[in-house]
């Protein structure tokens, strides 16, 4: 679903933007993704989260924070962000559940995707599955940690919504791939703490 209503957009200040999109790719969760002719910069992802919630407020008194496992939240309300850049392109979301977004190219890393395979119980790691495990590690806030085998059972195939298991923390996750364009790909993964 295309969101309307927003005017002005939210990176018009770099100059450099050529689109972007507002999608509701999973219930209860909210997704931009921007294109930029030239590459976003390092801190670009903050720095859209931060006006994205200036100009479209998940509560009366916003205050958005950094957490200390690499996580976004509201301070006052509780709401979770994420984002993600890669090139031109850049994937703000938000949930009332932890979120964790990745956007990723199109490249050739076969040695990276062979040790996601090997880690994640898969038989052929894609660039999907890459952006798919940077999505759930940043939304359990282990984005900075490099996954043990068995840590999750990612599926072979990643449709339009799979829901998987993770070992730590225990974790139930909803996960959507998009494509976006022809070379790129967004992930988007939102992650429920069992108890016990
Ligand atoms: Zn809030």
């Amino acid at each position: 679903m295309i969101g309307s209503g927003v005017g002005e957009s939210l990176l018009a200040s770099t100059g450099s933007e050529i689109g972007e999109s507002f999608l509701t790719p999973l219930p209860g969760v909210d997704l931009v993704l921007y294109q930029a002719v030239a590459p976003f910069l390092s801190g670009s992802g903050g720095r859209g989260l931060r006006r994205w919630a200036a100009r479209r407020p998940c509560c009366a008194a916003v205050q958005l924070g950094h957490l200390d496992d690499g996580r976004w939240r509201c301070g006052h309300c509780g709401g979770w962000f994420s984002a993600s850049h890669s090139g031109g392109l850049l994937a703000l979301a938000r949930a009332r559940q932890p979120v964790g977004v990745d956007v990723q190219l199109y490249r050739r890393r076969p040695a990276a995707l062979r040790w996601l395979a090997r880690v994640s119980g898969l038989e052929t790691a894609t660039i999907a599955h890459w952006a798919a495990a940077e999505a759930v590690l940043k939304a359990v806030g282990q984005a900075g940690s490099r996954p043990q085998p068995g840590w999750a059972t990612l599926p072979e195939v990643l449709g339009d919504h799979s829901i998987l298991r993770i070992a730590f923390p225990a974790a139930r996750v909803e996960l959507r791939s998009l494509t976006f364009g022809p070379a790129a790909l967004v992930s988007l993964a939102v992650a429920r703490l069992i108890d016990g």
